[in-house]
């Protein structure tokens, strides 16, 4: 399949042939023939699955088959998302595939300063990508019309649910106009999901594409035994590698992202840190630059992380391990996307060996372990089965030295420290 046998218009190919698209995905080979018919689709897909351009494509070609030179720009598409990151992805998307064309594309989300996007809305919009709350305070103060709205796509609709914002996404849709295309993508479908999808779409045709779950299996994984304390110095030595082009690496805590980005900074590596406490400026930052291959190395927490769209990058790094077994599958599955390589490295200390082994057991795989590494520990207790059984020991408590202490008095000491021999 290629996009130009998709019907992509000529101006669309020549802006995907410059981000570097030389096939559809599934998803964009499904939906985009529909989408062009003018149908209504129901998607249950993953960010990760190229579903961006399986929307957008389409509502770019669209708008310029029916949008009158000359008139004043109404706002014909919108599409609702739930995080600012995602937002301004899908806008820098949207801008991306309609380079050589001429509509305007404009992004509003909540937390920063309401001004600039009221003048960005008065200088005339084709498509707006949203938050629901922003749009909604924008649309009380009658600062935006979506009276003219003929494309209408609800981005993550089980994440908006999750993050409460259901409600207010449902006020925006009933001021849509009844006459238009609506695209629901979801990647679960809880009842209320289900119910607002068949409240809105009109005879929609589903599209299922396979869940991250299920591709992981391309993605080439590792796990390296490291003590707590050498970790940040196995990162160091790992980042060495050349091949490593661009590493998010990720932390259990937002104090834990920052001491990295701290050590790595006296080792001479550039990296940066997003989370929860960085201001929405600074995150961006952080976030153009690791993009723009800038900085090699982005540290973050896994809320920080969600929706986070990155091309290219070539590794996933397990600072810690995820509690949540299914985390690690979300984490990993931001490498190797859309047919690219992808390799995820996990750092295991033994008190994560339970972690590891539930991981395993998620993904009903065993990981290979790198042995061969400058700060490799053995754990005998290691799970290297799909059915082992870890009762992970928490390291001894130091024993009370006496003061006339004789060095054979230490055994069971030496036991503990030859189950975790250095090689
Ligand atoms: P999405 O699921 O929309 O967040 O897209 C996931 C990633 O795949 C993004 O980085 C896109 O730039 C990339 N992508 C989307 N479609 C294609 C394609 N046909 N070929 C290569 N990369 C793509």
């Amino acid at each position: 399949m290629t996009f130009a046998k998709l019907q992509i218009i000529e101006p669309i190919q020549r802006a995907l042939a410059v981000e570097g698209y030389e096939i559809p995905t599934p998803i964009q080979t499904q939906a985009i023939p529909i989408l062009l018919a003018g149908g209504d689709v129901l998607g249950s897909a993953q960010t990760g699955t190229g579903k961006t351009a399986a929307f957008a494509i389409p509502i770019l070609q669209n708008l310029t088959q029916t949008t009158s030179v000359g008139g004043p720009r109404l706002i014909q598409a919108l599409v609702l998302t739930p995080t600012r990151e995602l937002a301004l992805q899908i806008k820098d998307s949207f801008i991306a595939y309609g380079k050589f064309m001429k509509h305007r594309t404009v992004v509003i989300f909540g937390g920063v300063p309401q001004r600039p996007q009221q003048a960005a809305l008065r200088a005339g919009v084709d498509i707006l990508v949203a938050t629901p709350g922003r749009l909604l305070d924008l649309m009380n103060q009658k600062i935006v019309d979506l009276s003219h709205i003929r494309f209408f796509v609800l981005d993550e609709a089980d994440r908006m649910l999750d993050m409460g914002f259901i409600n207010d996404v449902k006020k925006v849709i009933a001021v849509l106009p009844k006459r238009r295309q609506t695209m629901l993508f979801s990647a679960t479908m809880p009842e209320e999901i289900a119910k607002l999808s068949a409240s809105i779409l009109i005879n929609p045709t589903r599209i299922a594409v396979v869940p991250v779950e299920t591709t992981i299996d391309a993605i080439n994984q590792a796990i390296y035994f490291v003590s707590k304390k050498n970790k940040i110095n196995l990162l160091i030595e790992l980042l060495n590698d050349k091949r490593i082009t661009s590493a998010l690496v990720f932390s259990r805590t937002k104090h834990g992202a920052n001491r990295i980005v701290k050590d790595l900074g006296l080792a001479h590596v550039d990296a940066d840190a997003i989370h929860g406490n960085k201001s929405q400026g600074a995150r961006q930052a952080a976030l153009f630059k690791f993009k723009n291959k800038q900085m090699r190395v982005l540290v973050a927490t896994d809320i920080a992380a969600r929706g986070l769209d990155i091309d290219q990058l070539s590794h996933v790094i397990n600072f810690d391990l995820p509690e949540v077994p299914e985390t690690y599958i979300h984490r990993i599955g931001r490498t190797g996307r859309a047919g690219l390589e992808g390799a995820a490295i996990s750092f295991c200390a033994e008190e994560e060996l339970g972690l590891l082994n539930d991981i395993q057991k998620h993904i009903k795989k065993i990981i290979p372990v790198v042995k061969n590494h400058p700060y490799a520990v053995i754990y005998v207790d290691a799970p290297t089965t799909l059915t082992a059984k870890i009762t992970v020991k928490k390291p001894a408590p130091k024993p009370m030295v006496p003061k006339n202490f004789s060095p054979h008095d230490t055994k069971s000491n030496h036991h503990h420290n030859s189950r975790k021999a250095r090689q």
